[in-house]
């Protein structure tokens, strides 16, 4: 076989598994199968290059970098649904239907997924772009996030139209939501509120190797276009699913209003079994031809219709408010409630956010509240019943000390959260800190957990992070549960933290706002904790993804002088606090400042090697050609359109092997 033969039959393999996984649910091959097999695909096309296809496998692991999403005109307009919310309303809808037309109607009932809307373009069976809904008339480009989606095909499979939009709804499952939060938890940041805005936010990030790490889902429900070979609603999410689009299975053809309103009584009860969260169900007239008879109105389709499902809402009593304290000091109140049942689970306890939260629904214990369930972890409480309100209650004070330590809180100007900032004597702070510095994706202490941490801390024998390098064998076998076996391994643990990387350190000491990838780009960009710690706002503004909010807290950080303390000690233990000889390899600035666009078919290099070799040279590679880039790479076959932008815009362009000749010094 020849290497391009190789490469076709490589893709075409990788993209069935990817349907069989992502699209039917059945996976036929391992995880790490098909790892093997998109490594061995990523090594031919970077071996031969020429062979490139953007629609390929190995093009969804993302990278590129959208600053501004370009707004795009919808070619058909993004309409959006009237509401329903009674059988009487339905009825009502369809009267008014039966005046416009004639004969037999049927409706599809399909599922309404809460997420993003989104607008996908193909042609000739290939994923050209998407767009989400905006106003409806244009939205914005987020074409390189949405091709990191594993169930968005890239190339269509069987009869396809040769041109057409499909719209669906790109959603973040309940469980891939979840994760995310204990992510965000750990890293001290506040836990997004609820799956939809999560996955429309997610759209809109500008890396687009961040979407790629989110597992984003893209459910489909409509075709438009013109020629589409398909005479039905129904129809139309068969094709599309033969064409290999995820079309959940559960839309129904039926006949008739009741039987409607069977769907939906169905679907009530057993939507909180589904992997992501629904929020009604889309009734829509079956015939194409019915449809256009029906026509729009101003805002929404005649032929279709929502109907919102109430949430599942209970009253229980609260009991009282806790305050718990985070790793960052930051304050959450949280309601205790009495145990109710609640869409299959028994809810004890509620978060209620903020200050300002109760303020706004004037909460206090003894209360009669209402709680709903969403897919979020927490539930959440919608109000109070205010007719059971007896006449003794208190408006509920928000606490102003700490219920840990008594330290006064602070409040920010411009933040929900009340803190403690008692940094270095209140326990949960400093447990929380320390459990954030051995945990796995930080300093990966094996042999030590979470409990021990506090066991260690509330027995006095460390106070800070730094202090876990000076343990001893004796001082931790005393400890409950500690056998000899188990000292050896915490001490052992320790001892091979020191040789973690810098940026994973940089990770591990918790500073606020500065999670994985904030740490990977400090450390990149600088190189050692110390240039770090004397770098001034602007300088750290001007990093890449460096905001003014994480600026400002990696300042805060290196001001204290306990932290500075604390950062010799580690010093001096031999933690590693700059890159390694070996990573800086290869690392110059001869870039720096430069906006470099590369574009077209590479002899020598791949592409995703030429990016790497741009960044290290601490240049930053832009997904497109503007005023602001230095210069374009061009390998072979760029496009015209890419090539007149250039000239108008008078950006030189140089070759492949101009450009490896200017970083090679
Ligand atoms: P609304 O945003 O309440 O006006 O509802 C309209 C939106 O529902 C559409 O823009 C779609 O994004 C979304 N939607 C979710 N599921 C469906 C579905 N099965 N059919 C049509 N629209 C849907
Ligand atoms: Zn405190």
């Amino acid at each position: 076989m020849t290497a391009e033969q190789e490469i076709y039959k490589l893709r075409e393999e990788l993209n069935q598994h990817n349907y069989n996984y992502y699209v039917l649910d059945t996976p036929i091959i391992s995880d790490y199968e098909f790892d093997l097999k998109l490594k061995q695909l990523q090594e031919l096309e970077a071996k031969h290059p020429e062979f490139f296809d953007a629609s390929s496998p190995t093009q969804r692991v993302g990278g590129e970098i959208t600053k501004s999403f370009e707004t795009i005109q919808h070619e058909y307009r993004m309409y959006s649904l009237d509401n329903s919310y009674s059988k009487e309303d339905l009825l009502d809808w369809e009267n008014r239907i039966k005046k416009i037309i004639e004969g037999e109607i049927k409706y599809t009932c399909e599922l309404k997924y809460d997420g993003a809307s989104i607008s996908l373009t193909y042609e000739e069976g290939n994923f050209v772009k998407a767009v989400t809904r905006g106003d409806g008339f244009q939205g914005d480009n987020v074409t390189a996030n949405v091709k990191t989606i594993k169930s968005v095909p890239l190339k269509l499979r069987g009869d396809f139209p040769s041109k057409f939009d499909i719209r669906g709804e790109i959603v973040l499952p309940f469980e891939g939501f979840n994760k995310l939060n204990e992510e965000r938890i750990e890293i001290g940041e506040e836990p997004y509120r609820n799956p939809r805005n999560t996955a429309s936010g997610s759209l809109k990030l500008q890396d687009s190797a961040e979407v790629a790490k989110r597992p984003l889902e893209c459910l489909l429900y409509n075709l438009t276009g013109t020629s589409l070979g398909v005479s039905s609603q129904f129809e139309s999410l068969e094709k599309a699913r033969d064409w290999g689009f995820k079309v959940p299975n559960v839309a129904k053809l039926v006949n008739s209003i009741d039987e409607v309103i069977e769907f939906i009584a169905y679907w009530d009860e057993h939507r909180h079994s589904l992997p992501y969260e629904t929020d009604g169900v889309v009734v829509k007239v079956n015939s194409l031809q019915q449809q256009d008879e029906l026509g729009y109105t101003a805002k929404a389709p005649r032929w279709a219709i929502a109907y919102k499902f109430k949430a599942e809402q209970v009253s229980t009593k609260l009991e009282s408010i806790s305050y718990q304290v985070g790793r960052t000091g930051a304050i959450t109140p949280v309601a205790n409630l009495e145990p109710v049942e609640l869409a299959g689970t028994t809810v004890k306890r509620a978060s209620l956010h903020n200050a300002d939260q109760i303020a706004k629904l004037d909460i206090r214990v003894g209360d009669m509240v209402y709680v709903e369930k969403g897919g979020e972890i927490i539930p959440k409480i919608l109000g109070v019943d205010l007719s059971q309100r007896t006449s003794d209650s208190m408006p509920t004070e928000y606490i102003n000390n700490c219920p840990e330590c008594n330290t006064e809180l602070v409040r920010q100007e411009g933040e929900a959260q009340h803190y403690c900032p008692n940094y270095n004597g209140c326990k949960p702070q400093v447990i929380g800190r320390i459990q954030h510095f051995i945990s796995r994706k930080a300093m990966d202490i094996e042999g030590l957990g979470g409990e021990t941490v506090a066991l260690l801390v509330n027995e006095g024998l460390i106070s800070n992070y730094s202090d876990l390098y000076e343990l001893t064998k004796e001082q931790v076998l005393p400890l409950e549960r500690m056998a000899e076996k188990s000292a050896d391994n915490l001490i052992k643990g320790i001892e091979q933290s020191k040789s973690i990387p810098f940026e994973r350190v940089l990770y591990a000491l918790g500073i606020r706002y500065v999670g994985e990838t904030v740490a990977k780009k400090l450390a990149k960009h600088y190189k050692s904790i110390e240039a770090i710690a004397v770098a001034s706002e602007e300088a750290l503004v001007n990093v890449d993804e460096i905001g003014k909010k994480i600026a400002e807290s990696v300042l805060a950080f290196f001001q204290s002088q306990e932290n500075k303390v604390i950062i010799e000690r580690l010093k001096q233990f031999g933690v590693q606090l700059e890159m390694s000889a070996e990573q800086l390899e290869g690392q110059t600035n001869l870039l720096a400042g430069q906006a470099i666009v590369v574009t077209g078919v590479f002899e020598t290099i791949s592409r995703n090697d030429l990016k790497k070799l741009i960044e290290d040279n601490g240049g930053k590679v832009g997904s497109s050609i503007s005023s602001k880039t230095t210069f374009i790479v061009a390998g072979d076959k760029m496009g015209p359109s890419k090539k007149k932008k250039a000239d108008d815009l008078k950006i030189p362009i140089i070759s492949e092997a101009e450009f490896l000749l200017k970083i090679d010094n």
